[in-house]
């Protein structure tokens, strides 16, 4: 069993705010909110992040990104979101299994 913090969170052992699930992905509050609404949206699967990426994940990765717009809606998100993907030390992750950070409401940290 992987001791990864987000694995553990998809495995149900340690609390989160659980804002959408299903077979292949979970989307939870941040911790440390940078917006009104900040939720992490990540695979069920580990993958440390994009760099692990392959042919495999092909139709994973789109089923996330597809599912992001209907996420956002749901937290209320109207008008639109940004999302966030740190890839590496270099990028600025710190959490090594590969989340999608969405964000919105109000003024947003970032790129403009
Ligand atoms: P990153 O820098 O892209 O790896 O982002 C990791 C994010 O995970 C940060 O925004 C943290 O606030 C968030 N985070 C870390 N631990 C938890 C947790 N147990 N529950 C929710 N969010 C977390
Ligand atoms: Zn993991």
């Amino acid at each position: 069993m992987s001791e990864c913090i987000f694995c553990r969170i998809a495995r149900g052992e340690i609390p989160a705010g659980i804002v959408y699930q299903d077979d292949d992905m979970l989307a939870f509050k941040d911790i440390n909110p940078r917006a009104r609404v900040h939720v992490l949206v990540i695979p069920r699967l580990h993958v440390a992040s994009l760099e692990d990426i392959d042919e495999s994940h092909d139709s994973l990765m789109a089923r996330i990104m597809r599912r992001l717009p209907q996420i956002a809606r749901e937290q209320g998100l109207e008008t639109g979101f940004r999302t966030i993907i740190n890839t590496g030390s270099g990028g600025g992750q710190e959490v090594f299994h590969l989340h999608v950070h969405l964000l919105g409401g109000g003024r947003l940290p970032g790129f403009g």
